[in-house]
């Protein structure tokens, strides 16, 4: 009787457990996830399209869960934005990349790292004096930070402006993110001032083909040269579509032809090789 009220209360306890596991709302668990630090950055290159050089990077948050599994973040991110845990990770953002990427950039000032800033952290405001405490504190240059926002993040106009500007004033480049896929693009442009804009891949992806996108394309790129923009095309993975962007005067690109997002160490080899080529 006694081994049979055992396992009994053995299997009471893990169901206990078990159902407790299901419990853990996704939010919980990206809050415990956070506080865990349970996440790393990996770098996208950017290219400079008149020499092949590598310039510069996005940094692109992944979450490595303790199981091994990776997950990305078009999964967590907009969570993160909808439960106000973007800052935190925000926070977790800038400390990673300072930490990977602070002795290359000492080393090469021309070198930039582009970070992906919410709508909710553009909002509040927060994450700027976290970054200028860790540029500072880690002898980069605040110019070599660049911020990327979506148009989401520029929709509550003057907050966003009064944002860009304090971010520009601490020495940072702004670009707009995504350009075309929001809503009010061309006045959101006249009222901003940015330094870059980045073509969203779906109008890459449209270069040579017969989709409607295409006839945009060029007008997106003049208008970023009208307006003194710096251009950043995304989703680069054909040497046609590179050899139109470079053609239409668009200086910057990234995207697969170049490379996937790079774990840090493997960045630094890359930048290494296309430095001095
Ligand atoms: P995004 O800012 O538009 O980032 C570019 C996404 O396109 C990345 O996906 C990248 O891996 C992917 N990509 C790059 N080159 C190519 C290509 O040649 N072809 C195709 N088909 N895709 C390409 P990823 O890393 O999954 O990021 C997805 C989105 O998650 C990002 O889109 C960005 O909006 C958001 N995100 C990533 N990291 C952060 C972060 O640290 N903070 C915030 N707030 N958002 C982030
Ligand atoms: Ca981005
Ligand atoms: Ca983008
Ligand atoms: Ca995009």
């Amino acid at each position: 009787l006694l081994p049979m009220g055992l396992l009994v209360s053995t299997l009471l306890v893990g169901l206990v457990i078990w159902v407790s596991r299901q419990r853990l709302s996704p939010e919980k668990e990206l809050a415990i996830a956070i506080r865990k630090r349970e996440f790393v950055v990996h770098y996208q290159p950017i290219i400079d399209l008149s020499n092949g050089r590598c310039v510069a990077a996005e940094a692109l948050l992944r979450w490595r869960r303790p199981d091994g599994r990776w997950i990305g973040p078009d999964l967590f991110i907009p969570l993160a934005e909808e439960t106000g845990l973007i800052s935190p990770l925000t926070d977790l953002l800038i400390e990673r990349v300072i930490e990977d990427q602070a002795a290359l950039l000492r080393a090469d000032r021309d070198l930039h790292i582009s970070i992906n800033i919410s709508a909710r952290d553009l909002e509040s405001g927060r994450f700027l004096p976290v970054l200028t405490e860790a540029v500072t504190r880690s002898g980069v240059a605040p110019s070599q930070i660049w911020i990327e926002a979506t148009e989401q993040g520029f929709i509550r106009a003057e907050i966003a402006a009064g944002a860009v500007e304090a971010a520009r004033a601490a020495g940072h480049m702004v670009a707009i993110d995504d350009f075309g896929t929001g809503y009010s693009s061309l006045s959101l442009l006249q009222g901003l001032p940015l330094d870059a804009l980045k073509i969203d891949k779906s109008f890459v992806e449209a270069i040579a083909t017969d989709a409607a996108t295409s006839v945009v394309t060029p007008h997106i790129i003049d208008m970023a040269h009208g307006l003194k923009l710096r251009i950043i095309a995304e989703g680069v993975e054909t040497r046609e579509q590179e050899a139109y962007l470079r053609a239409a005067g668009v200086r910057l690109a990234q995207g697969w032809l170049y490379s996937h997002a790079l774990p840090a160490s493997e960045f630094a080899t890359f930048h290494q090789d296309r430095k001095v080529q």
